[in-house]
């Protein structure tokens, strides 16, 4: 008998085959809001200028864009030096993380490849339990369970009724999560939570992580929005900068995972451009060569090593000053159109959690339609969003906005 006949058909993936769906759909008034990549107003997906100059420095510079040779297995070493520089000193304002060569650091391809290899490194030596918040981004569990963890446990976070996030449920669940002998992993978003658009305040994210620290559990931070929370880079690192405030929390016993995209905030989403870092718990050169040599061992059982072209672009872009000031701003302006984006929306619908700042972050906007609100919105007016309800933002504009208000109005009644 053939095994290979009898191999069942997976479920269409939830977010990316919905565009399957909606290429198909004749309506000439059809909008797709289901995919998180940045469109301008024109509904165009454009390269920001600072990416393109530096897309036009490379393939000036004969040397740079004639070189397609491999990368080494853990990424361009020029990449490493400037992003662990924009990270842990320009961001996050921990410049002797580096100095004391605290941590261990790996290109991937882009965010999705940061939490496999740091997924896969967890499992193999450290713990196979992992909290992830619920929702989440549809591919986490699937990430987790695809690299050594034979299932997640899900974290109350979002309260469906009340719009609100599941803070005391929150901190109750993971107080009250048996030890199983092991430390236990938690996946926190590092901003602009996908797919809620809503993150915990300040204040809660201090107390949030107070139980974390107290728990023993291990930080795995999925930084895939870094800008899009308040337009300003730097600014939107909080969370990374709290983890890493050694006043109160002087020794993470199994280190901080970051992994981390270039994808959104450079817009290099197919370049596949991000990292994970390992910040190790103490300076020691011999535990970072360790930890180091076994994620050359996984990278190297997968795919050898990272892309080159997207991560040159990154190189140059941060190691211009011009360039570099230049991507400040077009991080800004892209936040401030989306803020435009929920702003229009506003006026037209009135729904005051569109336009409140202090939680309700980035490309996403959480509608909290049922799966039937949603597919109505599809099957009446060619409207698409994930069937969790989450709509993107960046799909909106001045020419569609009216037809989908209303749209969302009828539906919602
Ligand atoms: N984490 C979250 C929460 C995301 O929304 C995304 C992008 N959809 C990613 C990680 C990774 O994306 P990429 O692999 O394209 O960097």
């Amino acid at each position: 008998t053939s095994l290979v006949e009898k191999v069942p058909l997976a479920p269409a993936d939830k977010i990316l085959g919905l565009t399957a769906f909606y290429n198909r759909d004749p309506n000439p008034k059809k909008i797709n809001l289901t995919v998180g990549v940045y469109q301008d107003a024109w509904g165009k997906v454009t390269t920001f200028p600072s990416v393109a100059k530096s897309q036009k420095l490379i393939d000036n510079d004969l040397l740079l864009n004639k070189n397609l040779s491999y990368l080494p297995i853990t990424g361009c070493k020029d990449f490493e030096t400037n992003v662990m520089n924009f990270l842990f000193k320009e961001s996050m304002h921990h410049p002797e993380l580096i100095e004391q060569d605290r941590i261990s650091f790996i290109q991937t391809l882009s965010g999705t490849g940061a939490v496999a290899i740091a997924a896969s490194f967890l499992s193999t030596f450290i713990t196979n339990e992992i909290s992830v918040p619920n929702y989440s981004w549809a591919n986490h569990t699937n990430i987790f369970t695809k690299n050594g963890f034979p299932s997640v446990d899900y974290y109350p976070y979002y309260d469906r009724k009340t719009g609100q996030i599941d803070f005391q449920n929150w901190i109750n669940h993971l107080k009250n999560l048996p030890f199983l002998g092991k430390p236990r992993g938690i996946l926190l978003h590092a901003s602009c939570h996908n797919p809620t658009g809503l993150d915990p305040t300040r204040q809660q994210w201090e107390k949030i992580i107070d139980t974390i620290y107290e728990l023993k559990m291990i930080p795995v931070i999925d930084m895939a929005y870094q800008g899009l929370e308040t337009g300003n880079l730097i600014e939107d690192a909080h969370l990374l900068r709290l983890c890493l405030n050694t006043d109160k929390y002087p020794h993470w016993n199994n280190g901080i995972f970051l992994c981390q995209s270039f994808a959104k905030n450079m817009g290099l989403y197919g370049e596949r451009v991000g990292s994970l870092s390992i910040v190790l718990p103490e300076a020691d050169s011999q535990l970072k060569e360790r930890v180091n040599s076994q994620l050359k061992r996984i990278v190297r059982g997968i795919y050898s090593s990272p892309p080159g072209y997207g991560s040159r672009i990154a190189n140059v872009l941060l190691s211009t000053p011009n360039l570099k000031k230049q991507w400040f701003k077009d991080v800004k302006s892209m936040v401030e159109r989306l803020q435009s984006v929920r702003l229009a929306m506003f006026e037209r619908l009135n729904w005051p959690d569109l336009i409140n700042k202090e939680s309700n972050h980035g490309m996403f906007y959480f509608t909290r339609f049922s799966e039937g609100q949603v597919n109505e919105l599809r099957t009446k007016y060619g409207i698409y969003l994930t069937l969790d309800g989450r709509l993107s933002l960046s799909g909106v504009n001045n020419y569609n906005v009216d037809y989908l208000c209303e749209a969302l109005q009828n539906v919602s009644k």
